[in-house]
């Protein structure tokens, strides 16, 4: 395996230097330019005054330049701290306070949201003069593969953003998941939707780039792009959250689409409906293949592969599971309090030990002792596993509902309440209750040109749950508040309810 990100970019830009390595709108960066680039990076920030171990915060848009300053800092020792251009001003303030970085880099579209005295590099005013004059050539900074190369955030979905560590070993482990399992080689051409500041992004990047492949960013996140990109790049492989896959969805013309070239589309970052899934399947006619991972473990840890995916068959069931643990790491199942193991069927909270665990989060070390437990990540998941050894994942121990003593995971509320044609898009919560403790609360927003009728809507997922777990109330929004990984935010949905 390449020891350092520096290793992986001189193996595949050997592949041939004229070979394309990113691409947006109609401009392509090649290997032997992203190389090139790379290195003048590097001297660029060791003139700047950053030493191996300083931070470079980046606050901008998916780019090709974002790829090359990644490695242009990993070949400076430098550490990149990805910024969410969708958080708010006094939340990216937060974030900056927390890395305290030597320099920021950003474009002309983010750099209002950087605190007043910041002094940021532009990218459309300064960064190519920045670069200019540095050579080309390889510089001279001995970087080792358990040095941290990234700070990525994770996406503050639970609580604050955390700023979780990742080494250039870790990231050796997204070629091998693209090689062993998305079948990529240099003749993929791989789509990344996601923003590159998340592992969904910049991690899943790293999968078809670090075989030699064809990498395509996107300007714009609406249907009518993504299908056109998937259609003009002849794209084979992409990953999207599952808001990403509706809205693809929704793209006119997708029915008649030419995605010949798509082998599959791997989904996850979070939860999945079989309804959606079901439809994609049936829309798209590629394979699928579900991905569960976080930032912590700098990516996927369990996977579903294409031919797991059985929509009609006797596997059918599996399509409500994430999949196996990846062959070379670990995962566990345990009581949430005893951290004692559980027996499969049973629900605990999976525990991952792997070459791609984070050595931690950036300067919080209770944080990080309490997720890192000899060795072992506790993910805050709950899940179950079936005695083949699928997990089947029952959402944040976080947002379990706790009703009149029964532990209710929303996520199944969610499936059943999704499976309605009224449904376009479900949230399930706990809220107060005096007599329960909790109770179950379903927001739902209603399907394209569907009006839900709460009281059928119940009564058609009592046929289906236990009637502890079936929602008490049903409230009609016209969407969810989600985060950029296509989260919804579940605690803003609580503290909306709980007047
Ligand atoms: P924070 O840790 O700041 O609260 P976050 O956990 O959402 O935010 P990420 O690291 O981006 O931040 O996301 C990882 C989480 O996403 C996982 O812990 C899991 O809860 C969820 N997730 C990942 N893959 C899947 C999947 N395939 N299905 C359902 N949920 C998933
Ligand atoms: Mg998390």
């Amino acid at each position: 395996m390449d020891a350092t990100l520096s290793d992986l970019l001189d193996r595949v830009t050997a592949l041939g230097a004229d070979r394309p390595a990113v691409s947006l709108d109609d401009r392509t960066v090649t290997f032997g330019e992203l190389d090139a680039r790379a290195n003048r990076v590097a001297h660029a920030l060791a003139a700047a005054g950053l030493r191996p171990g300083d931070r470079l915060a980046v606050l901008l848009r998916n780019t090709p330049e974002y790829v090359e300053v990644l490695f242009g800092a990993a070949r400076a020792g430098v550490v990149l701290v990805a910024l969410n251009w969708r958080l708010a001003a006094p939340e990216i303030a937060a974030v900056l306070g927390d890395a305290r970085p030597a320099l920021v880099l950003t474009g002309r579209g983010e750099a209002h949201l950087l605190p007043a005295g910041t002094d940021p590099l532009l990218l459309e005013d300064g960064y190519e003069e920045w670069l200019a004059g540095h050579p080309a050539t390889p510089p001279d900074v001995p970087v080792e593969p358990d040095d941290v190369v990234l700070q990525l955030y994770s996406s503050g979905t639970t609580g604050l953003p955390k700023g979780v560590l990742i080494t250039h070993a870790n990231l050796a482990y997204t070629p091998r998941m693209g090689r062993e399992f998305y079948g990529m080689g240099p003749d993929t051409v791989n789509l990344v939707p996601s923003p590159l500041f998340h592992v969904g992004g910049i991690g899943y990047g790293l999968t078809a780039l670090g075989q030699g492949g064809h990498t395509v960013l996107l300007s714009a996140l609406t249907p009518e792009h993504l299908l056109a990109e998937l259609e003009r790049w002849r794209v084979t492989h992409a990953f999207a959250v599952p808001a990403v896959v509706a809205a693809l969805l929704t793209a006119p013309g997708i029915a008649e689409a030419d995605l010949s070239a798509l082998d599959r589309i791997a989904y996850g970052g979070a939860p999945m409906t079989e309804a959606l899934l079901r439809r994609a399947i049936d829309v798209l006619g590629c394979g699928f293949m579900a991905v569960y991972g976080m930032t912590e473990t700098s990516g996927t840890v369990v996977t579903l592969t294409p031919d797991e995916h059985d929509p009609g068959g006797p596997r059918a069931h599996l399509l409500r599971s994430v999949g196996r643990p990846l062959p070379w790491l670990e995962v566990a199942l345990t009581d949430p309090v005893t951290g004692a193991p559980v027996a499969d069927g049973e629900v605990g909270e999976i525990r991952v030990r792997s070459g791609q665990n984070t050595p931690g989060y950036w300067n919080r070390p209770q944080e990080t002792a309490a997720a890192l437990d000899d060795g072992w990540l506790r993910t805050g998941d709950a899940a179950w596993r079936d005695a083949d050894g699928y997990l089947h994942l029952h959402d944040r121990i976080k947002d379990m509902i706790i009703t009149g003593g029964e532990n209710v995971y929303p996520a199944e509320v969610e499936n059943a309440l999704a499976a309605h044609p009224s449904v376009g898009d479900v949230a399930v919560i706990g809220v107060p209750s005096p007599r329960w403790g909790e109770t179950v609360a379903a927001v739902v927003v209603p399907a394209e040109g569907a009006v839900v009728d709460a009281e059928a809507l119940l009564a058609d997922v009592r046929t289906r749950l236990a009637r502890y777990k079936c929602p008490t109330s049903v409230t009609i929004v016209d969407s969810l508040p989600r985060n950029a990984s296509g989260k919804v935010l579940k605690r803003e949905l609580r503290a909306a309810h709980r007047v």
